[in-house]
Parts: C-alpha cells; sequence; structure tokens
C-alpha cells in the first residue's frame, strides 16, 4: 500500500464507537455557532503534508471544530493557528495561516498526524481508543520508514505512542524507556538507520496562554527538527 491508500482507509475508519458518536454529533447538531454555515468533515483524520517528508509531527488529536471541521490535521483552531505560523517562520510552510481546507497551504519537508484520528470529548481519548488507533500510525511508520528522519511530538501522548508503536515495529528503543519533556531527546534505531525522536509541549491553548510554551521556544525546536532533518 501507500500513503495515499493509508489515508483513504482511515478516513473511513468507524472503530471506536464513542468517538465515531462525538464527531458526527459535533459536525451535525453540535457545530460552533461561528461555523454554523460551513461544511464539517466529521470523519476521521488522515495525516496532512509532504509524503516524501523526512520530519513527521505526532500531535494528539483533532479538535472538534478545528480538524474535525476542515479535515486537516490541525487546521481551523488556535492551536493549528499558532503551530502554522511557527513552520511558517521556520522555512515548512507556504502560509503562515489556515483556516480552511481550500486555502492553499501546503507544507515542504515535514507531514503532521496524530496518534487518535477522531476528536475526543474535552480532547481526551481513552486508554482503550488509543490503542484502537496505534495501529494506523504503526502502518504510517512503517510506510514512511526509507525517508524518516525525526519525529517531533507535540505533548506526551504523542510521545508515548511513537515509542510503543516503535517497539510494536521492532525499531530499538533505549531502556529505560525515553521520559517526555520539552526538548527530550531520544534515538530510535529503524532497519533504515536512526531516527531522532523530539519532545516540545503541545501548542494546545493551555501552553500557549500561559507563556509554558512561548513562541521562541517552538521556533528553536522547529530549528532542532529542521537540522536533524
Ligand atoms: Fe478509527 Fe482511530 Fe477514529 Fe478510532 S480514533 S474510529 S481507530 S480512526
Amino acid at each position: 500500500g501507500t500513503i495515499d491508500e493509508l489515508d483513504a482507509r482511515i478516513s473511513v475508519c468507524r472503530a471506536c464507537p464513542r468517538l465515531v458518536a462525538w464527531r458526527e454529533e459535533v459536525a451535525t447538531t453540535g457545530r460552533r455557532r461561528s461555523f454554523a454555515q460551513e461544511p464539517y468533515w466529521g470523519r476521521p483524520v488522515p495525516a496532512f503534508g509532504d509524503v516524501d517528508a523526512t520530519r513527521l509531527i505526532v500531535g494528539l488529536a483533532p479538535a472538534a471544530n478545528g480538524a474535525n471541521r476542515t479535515g486537516r490535521m490541525f487546521t481551523g483552531d488556535r492551536s493549528g493557528d499558532w503551530l502554522f505560523a511557527a513552520l511558517h517562520r521556520a522555512g515548512f510552510a507556504n502560509q503562515p495561516s489556515s483556516m480552511s481546507a481550500g486555502d492553499g497551504l501546503q507544507l515542504r519537508g515535514i507531514r503532521i498526524t496524530a496518534p487518535v484520528r477522531c476528536a475526543p470529548p474535552a480532547n481526551k481519548p481513552t486508554t482503550a481508543e488509543k490503542a484502537t488507533c496505534a495501529p494506523w500510525l504503526e502502518r504510517e511508520l512503517q510506510l514512511s520508514a526509507d525517508t524518516l528522519r525525526v519525529i517531533l511530538t507535540l505533548g506526551g501522548i504523542g510521545w508515548d505512542t511513537t515509542i510503543s508503536t516503535a517497539r510494536t515495529l521492532g525499531w530499538e528503543v533505549p531502556r529505560p524507556k525515553p521520559k517526555f519533556g520539552h526538548g527530550a531527546r531520544a534515538t530510535l534505531l529503524t532497519p533504515n538507520g536512526p531516527v531522532e525522536l523530539v519532545g516540545c509541549y503541545h501548542v494546545s491553548q493551555q501552553n500557549t496562554f500561559t507563556g509554558r510554551l512561548t513562541e521562541s521556544m517552538l521556533d528553536d525546536v522547529l530549528a532542532l527538527v529542521r537540522e536533524l532533518g
């Protein structure tokens, strides 16, 4: 299979009843008033970006009125505004902002994915939902293994899922298990060579409003990701 085929299969997945119900409810009766006239995707969100990228960003899950609306990872909410502005400053994105699926946004040298593909209530997937969705990330890492050099995880869930997925794939992961933190690093050994894992606080408003994650912190991490990739 190819990445495009994988994305097509992901976008019709209905394996998690609670998330299927939530993503569809938000997309129909639960729309945010400011988006009431807009089409909502309301389905699992495939990865977005350059399919031949050497760098992969692993976030958390689509936001109910963000990627669950636009069908594109991180697009259409405050977290996405932050991330795409930084990706533009770092030379990975052709424009600094992104609100809808048809806005011409393109990524170069980087791709964005998530360990959970459907919007969860309160942005909190259950342990079972994380486990159910993990094989999609596994296939994605497998399919990108030839080119992949760096994985940037936004938040601890992305970090943990990437490490457990790497183990499932038979990649060598340092022991004891590397701990997530902002600026944390670890090297994963794949049959195609090393992949550098980099941790960064999530671009959620909880972190960006409080100054736990600043623009310069994110810029520094993206500069490292560029250098490593
Ligand atoms: Fe399928 Fe993942 Fe969505 Fe669950 S979260 S329904 S496994 S795509």
